[in-house]
Formats: C-alpha cells, structure tokens, sequence
C-alpha cells in the first residue's frame, strides 16, 4: 500500500512532467490542494440521541474553471482519500477538456446504518457546514459511492433554502424533476462502454470472443456490465462488497441488476434467488475476481485494489478503470511489464462528469436536452479523447495513464500559465 494516497497520486504527476515542457512553478502548484475543508456535522437520530459525523471538501485546483466532484459516503472516507480524488478530478476534467476544475467530497460513515431519515438530515448538515465552499461557480459536487440523485436533491434543495433562491447549478446528478441530466445516473458506465468500444476496434478484438470480470455492482459497475452483456461480450463475473459470482458461460447480467434492485440488498449478486439457477456459478471472492483469466477486467468498486501485492497475479490482458485510483502506481510497473495494457480512471470513467458538465450547462441555460443529444455529445467527446491520448501514447512510447496526464498537464499548464504570475511576486 502508498504510504498515502495523494503521494502516489503524484507520482504519476511526476511521470508525467519528464515528457512535458512546463514552468517548475507551474508543476509544483499541481502538487497540493488548493483548499481543503474539514467539518463536524451533528445529527439528530432517529431515537432522539446526536451522533456527530467528519465530513471534508476538498478544491483541488481551479485554473480552467469552478471546481467539480462526487460526495463519497463510506467508513473508509479520510482527507488524504479526498485530496487525491480531487487530484484525480482535476486531470480528468482536463482531459475531456471540460472548464472545470477538481474536487471531492465525503463524510465517514456507513452510510447503511443509517435510516433515509438520517441520511437526509445527515446530507443537509453536511450543505450547511460546507455551503459557503460551493456554488455554481465555485465549487459543484454530484454523486460518488452511496450516494446517488436522491441525495442530490436533498443537497440543491438545502442548498436552496441557504441562499434563497433556487440554484439547480450548485449540484449535479440530481432527480431529472430537479433539473438533473437525462443520461446522468448511466453516464459513467456510458462513457467506459464508449472508450471500450474504440479500443477494442483498435486492438482487433471482437466483442463475441472477449471475457470480462467486473468488481464492483453499483450504479458503475451494474451499467458498464449491462451494457458489455447486450452488445455481444460475454461478463462471466461480477462482484459487490461481499464477494461475487463467476459463471464461465456468461452471467445474466440484466436478471442480476433486476433482482438487485428489486431486493434493494446484494443478495441477488450471490444468486441466492432463482435468478443464477439459470447458469451454474461459482461463488468467488473479491481478490479472486480480480485474478481471474479474463480478457477484460473491469475495477468498478473502490481504489487500491490492484498493488504491488497482487499484480503478479492479474491475467486479465486490459483493464479499464471505471473506479478511481483501483491500481498503485507501483503496481503499474509490474502490470506495464507483464504487457497488460491499463485504460486510466481519468479517462475511461470520466463520462459521469462529462454529462455533469452537460446538466450544469442546460440548469444555466435553463434549456434542457433529449437524452439523444446528451449520449451522442458523450459519445463525440469520449472517442475524441481516447483517439487523443491513443496518439500520444503511440507518438511518445509510453502507456495509456501516462499519456492521458500528459495530454491534461498540456491544458492545466496552459491555464495556470496563462493567469499570469500574481502569486509569485515577493513583497
Ligand atoms: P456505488 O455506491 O453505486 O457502488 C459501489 C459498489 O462497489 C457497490 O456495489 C459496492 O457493494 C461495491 N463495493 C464496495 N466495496 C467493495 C469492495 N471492497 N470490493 C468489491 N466491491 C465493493 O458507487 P459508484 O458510483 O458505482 O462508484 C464506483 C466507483 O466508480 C468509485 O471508485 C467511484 O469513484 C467511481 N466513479 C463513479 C462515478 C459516478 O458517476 N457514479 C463517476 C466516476 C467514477
């Protein structure tokens, strides 16, 4: 495990910066968070007791425009694992040349201990104690692990109440009722399918002969899956936060999603229903979905999942990372030098904030677009990017994550560059 997570973060900042010309005053600004907010949120609970909750938001840099990302509700949330999120959110806005900057949010919790009570009155504390941080243009979250559109809503109706007037723009992925995005709750899976699907094209693999394993059965990973499922490639594990299924046939993925959320539980996962008697499965563990011999596999659930410990061990021949930060830096080397080609969480999942940017534009507009539009838009921007990167990949010689850095830092040190040197004047 990196001795922190912002830390390995930077190593590949640092990977990046040999193969790109750029101010050393530049570069070091992009090493640490611009803010970073750290707040207690008491809470009223259900049976009269207060329990008082951390909470962080952190704005990583906002050079190329108001700052963007998830609100995380997890036990494992620390401020070092939303300094790097927002790290991350910084590159990607940049890579899908979006104006925006990088943020990240997150209270620890267990969020399902909690009744929906709770979490709404959770979620409200949490916009007031951060509420002068945000705003359209300063600051805009939307949905990352255990937290989706509902809590959105709760999140622009607070944070409505505060400023007196209702501001759709302060958040996204809400409710489409709300001013939320058509093809936002399936934006991210969206995007990955599309980065896929141009590589698969590339390397000459058909879809009708390629296995794939994704851990992880949220709203990422159940939609990259389906959609992988119905266009011909054959998923043969998935997996949830208790263990997973394999089926070397191929799962039914649109069955599993159904049951899961018809059950609103993870049992369905484990077939524990009538759904998977239709395929003979194993039950597998996480550590050995990950090791699976599978053509594609698909980290979809939280980071650090592939390290130094375990890299030896992957079969998989690609990996598209629609979790963020699910494989180490260290980790990347031994991957690099077992010829497993691994497309970047700052890439192939940044379909969520792609169709974020989209909701905030029709909220400002007051416009709001057919999901047509909204996919075809995604699908343009996606492609365009993967072919951008793909290039320099080929034009440099260095893998996928590399060159998608270097094609941000090209746009972040524009931007920083191009505000000019205020903040270097000694007085
Ligand atoms: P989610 O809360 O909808 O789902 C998370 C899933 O991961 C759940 O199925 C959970 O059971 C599973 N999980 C938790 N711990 C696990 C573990 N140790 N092993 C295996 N599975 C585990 O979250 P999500 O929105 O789908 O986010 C998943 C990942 O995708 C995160 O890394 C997130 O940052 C990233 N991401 C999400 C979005 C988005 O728009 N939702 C956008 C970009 C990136």
């Amino acid at each position: 495990m990196p001795e922190t997570l912002l830390s390995d973060a930077n190593q590949r900042l640092e990977k990046a910066l040999r193969y790109v010309t750029m101010d050393p005053d530049v570069a070091a600004r992009l090493h640490y968070p611009k803010a970073s907010l750290i707040v207690s949120i008491p809470v009223r609970m259900d049976n009269g007791t207060l329990r008082v909750f951390q909470g962080y938001r952190v704005r990583y840099d906002d050079s190329r425009g108001p700052t963007k990302g998830g609100v995380r509700y997890h036990p494992s949330v620390t401020l070092d694992e939303v300094q790097s999120l927002a790290f991350w959110m910084t590159f990607k806005c940049a890579v899908l040349n979006l104006p925006f900057g990088g943020a990240k949010g997150g209270i620890t919790l267990n969020p399902k201990e909690l009744s929906k009570f709770e979490l709404e009155r959770l979620t409200r504390g949490y916009v007031d104690a951060i509420a002068d941080f945000i705003g359209p243009d300063i600051d805009i979250p939307a949905p990352d692990v255990y937290t989706n559109a509902m809590v959105m809503g709760w999140m622009m109706d607070q944070y409505s109440i505060i400023r007196r007037q209702i501001t759709p723009a302060v958040v996204t992925g809400k409710p489409v009722t709300m001013g939320g995005s058509l093809g936002r709750e399936t934006a991210t899976a969206m995007g990955a399918f599309f980065v896929m699907q141009t590589a698969m094209q590339r390397l000459g693999q058909n879809p009708a002969n390629t296995t794939v394993a994704v851990q992880g059965f949220g709203n990422a990973g159940s939609i990259i899956a389906e959609l992988l499922s119905k266009a011909g490639y054959r998923v043969v594990a998935v997996s949830d936060s208790k263990g997973g299924v394999y089926a070397k046939k191929g799962l039914d993925i649109p069955s599993i999603r159904r049951f899961k959320e018809a059950s609103r539980g993870l049992k369905a996962v484990y077939c524990e229903g009538s759904v998977c008697n239709i395929v003979e499965h194993d039950v597998i563990t996480n550590e050995e979905l990950l090791e699976l011999d599978v053509d594609v596999l698909v980290p979809a659930a939280l980071e650090n999942q592939i390290t130094k410990d375990n890299a030896d061990r992957i079969r998989a021949r690609y990996i598209f990372e629609v979790a963020n930060g699910p494989v180490t830096s260290d980790a990347d080397e031994i991957l690099n030098r077992k010829g497993i080609q691994v497309f970047p969480d700052i890439l192939t999942n940044a379909g969520g904030v792609t169709v974020s940017y989209f909701e905030w534009v029709q909220n400002r507009s007051g416009s709001y677009w057919p999901l047509e539009k909204v996919n075809r838009k995604l699908e343009q921007s996606m492609n365009a990017e993967t072919d951008h990167i793909w290039a320099i990949a080929q034009e440099l010689s260095v893998d996928l994550r590399t060159a998608a850095y270097i094609h941000a830092l090209n746009r972040l040190g524009e931007a920083i560059s191009a505000r000019g040197t205020r903040e270097f004047y000694l007085t």
